[in-house]
């Protein structure tokens, strides 16, 4: 039985949803001020993960993930570019879509975007106003009255005092009636994007805006509600607090947090520019290394990308579709066996692992182990079993979008990749390998070590086949 680690009772819940198999999902998405970094692809691929095996556990899932589409940090952003902010918002949406899908992962159910939604949110803010939770000011803004929900601090452990401290009392937001109190709509600056509504030209505050989305899609009741772990204060608070202050019901059963992402060591930041942007990351490496380095990580807690990671799990990935296309040439025509003790083990333990709140870190570990399974029956020549372990291997990590790429395709593309990277066209290395042959026919060993050597300098390796066929291979990493 699946348990998930609810963030809400802070304990490792079965995981049970309200409504039979049918699961109600709502993830964060991003605010489209900029290109997306590691620390999007990460949520966005734990977050298609869970709701891919969910889908293969027998649930029936519906996934909304949200782009803020309008903020001031896009505003900003826009001002400085002299672009128009909604114009700007949709071309780095466009750019994180085409990635996404270039990394592999697919779209949620809905993607929302907050501008699409404005109607809902105005409405949403009367309907607070109208309850008493909320108050429009003198100067076109709207406040949740934080009083007013004794709630509030619950969901994310903290008293007044600390909620202070996060930095909400230096906002400088005339009419507010308490430090404590969030904006629900804002009033347009100077020249500022706006959109007309009962207390003047403004726009939405961002916590309003996954409230009224995840409800107009959702319903009023969600079985999971994710995000990165920094969300939790103040924006699920937040949420949480506009939600139930609204319909009187638990906003979300279950909340999930991943951890973020850390690079040698070290939070991102601009100032550090230690940022590892998605898009220069997709053009080093394919999805798979990208996304089987994120999942060997437990998802709530931090990963810390250190130099050379990805690098290291680019041979990983390489090797398994080595041996893949290799059983490919092997194996064509032949039929896959059944009842493979070993491909009932990898979905049992698949299972066993995912169960306990999605441990990919133990499911791509167990990973290499079936690989060296795999390897010694093609070593073997049983063939029928190989077929039906490389299928099943497929079948099931393909829940964590991995090796669904083509085999032969993606190799090609790797030693494309290292010879363009090491300067050697596909003629040297084909041209130098018979050369090497032919010293070795020849019993000139110390000739054939010579152009051996010579290629291994350029990161090309020279082997020989069991059945005495030779072949040129490339050197992964830098
Ligand atoms: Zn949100």
């Amino acid at each position: 039985m699946l348990k998930v680690y609810n963030v809400l009772t802070r304990n490792k819940e079965p995981f049970v949803p309200l409504d039979g198999k049918n699961v109600k999902m709502y993830a964060c998405g991003i605010t489209a001020s900029g290109s997306a970094h590691i620390g999007h692809a990460y949520q966005a691929v734990i977050f298609d993960v869970i709701r891919n095996y969910l889908e293969y556990s027998g649930y029936n899932v519906t996934y909304v993930r949200n782009y803020t589409d309008v903020d001031d940090k896009i505003i900003i952003k826009a001002r400085e570019l002299g672009v128009n902010p909604i114009e700007y918002a949709e071309k780095i949406m466009a750019e994180i879509d085409a990635q996404f899908e270039q990394l592999g992962i697919c779209p949620p159910t809905v993607c929302s975007r907050a501008t699409e939604c404005i109607g809902d949110m105005i409405a949403f803010v009367q309907a607070l106003i109208d309850k008493g939770y909320a108050y429009p000011t003198e100067y076109g803004d709207v406040y949740f009255k934080v009083d007013a929900f004794p709630e509030y601090g619950k969901f994310s452990n903290r008293t007044a005092g600390e909620e202070l401290l996060s930095g909400v009392r230096n906002e400088t937001e005339p009419g507010k009636l308490n430090d404590r109190d969030f904006a629900l709509w804002k009033h347009a600056g100077d020249d500022e994007i706006f959109w007309d509504s009962p207390w003047g030209p403004g726009r939405p505050g961002w916590h309003i805006e996954c409230s009224t989305m995840s409800m107009k899609f959702l319903g009023e009741e969600l079985d999971i509600h994710g995000g990165g772990k920094d969300l939790i204060f103040p924006h699920h608070e937040n949420e949480i607090a506009q939600s139930e202050a609204l319909t009187g019901k638990q906003f979300a059963k279950y909340w999930l947090h991943n951890g973020l992402v850390k690079v040698n060591g070290q939070k991102m930041s601009k100032s550090l520019g230690n940022g590892i942007l998605l898009g220069d990351l997709l053009k080093d490496f394919n999805g798979d290394v990208i996304k089987m380095t994120l999942l060997m990580n437990s998802y709530r807690s931090d990963i810390n990308i250190m130099d050379g990671i990805f690098d290291s799990n680019e041979g990983k990935i390489y090797d398994i579709y080595k041996l893949f296309a290799k059983i490919d040439k092997l194996a064509e025509g032949v039929e896959p066996a059944t009842g493979c003790e070993l491909s009932a083990k990898i979905r049992r333990e698949f299972t066993e692992a995912m169960d306990n709140d999605f441990n990919t870190a133990l499911a791509v570990a167990n990973l290499f182990g079936y690989v060296n399974e795999l390897t010694k029956l093609v070593n073997k020549n049983m063939l029928a079993e190989a077929v039906d372990v490389k299928n099943t291997l497929k079948e099931v990590y393909g829940v964590l979008r991995l090796l669904n790429m083509d085999p032969a395709e993606t190799v090609r593309g790797t030693k494309e990749k290292y010879l363009r990277l090491n300067g050697v066209t596909k003629e040297e290395a084909d041209s130098r390998l018979a050369e090497w042959v032919e010293f070795r026919n020849a019993k000139d060993f110390a000739g054939a070590d010579v152009v051996r050597n010579a290629m291994a300098e350029k990161g090309i390796v020279f082997a020989t086949e069991r059945g005495g066929g030779s072949y040129w291979d490339v050197k992964i990493g830098k």
